[in-house]
């Protein structure tokens, strides 16, 4: 089967089909869960990188919002909430730790958010860039565009953080 793409079921990025693992409740592609793969060992491997990390990570998550069991629309809330606070008022890592703990006890009353159509930006975009020196501005582009991408709850998310 050389030379067949296969869609994303989670983000929609259209890659050259592969085989191999995948996340077990963050539904995705082999070919996308690989690069989000390359993209983390890049940023363990550069120091200057951890902030974007955090970033990162966050943003895959909320472009595979998953299988709607209550672990993916807890794991889907949580990144929502800690994006939004990244990408608004970012905080020092420590603080930020003790506001996701805090959030943590309640993510029990997240409800399921209806996923987004379609993703502006996907990892597709992102994985020529790892490892460059555009790497962080990329990934930040990454995560504004899927922050946005949410816009219909982002009042949801706001309300729920507020409430923490
Ligand atoms: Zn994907």
């Amino acid at each position: 089967m050389t030379g067949s793409t296969e869609t994303c079921p989670g983000c929609g990025a259209v890659l050259d089909a592969e085989e191999g693992p995948t996340h077990r409740y963050m539904t995705s592609s082999a070919a996308c869960w690989r690069r989000f793969g390359d993209l983390l060992a890049a940023e363990y491997s550069i120091e200057a990188l951890m902030p974007t990390h955090r970033l990162s990570v966050d943003t895959y998550a909320v472009q595979h919002p998953g299988n709607g069991s209550r672990q993916a629309i807890q794991s889907v809330g949580l990144h929502l909430a800690r994006l939004m606070i990244h990408l608004g008022s970012p905080k020092p890592p420590k603080e930020m730790n003790n506001v996701m703990l805090r959030l943590g006890t309640r993510k029990a009353t997240l409800h399921l958010l209806e996923r987004p159509e379609r993703f502006a930006m996907t990892i597709a975009d992102v994985a020529p860039f790892v490892g460059t020196e555009r790497h962080a501005e990329m990934v930040l582009a990454w995560a504004q565009c899927s922050w946005d991408d949410w816009s219909e709850h982002h009042g949801y998310i706001r309300d729920w953080v507020d409430a923490a």
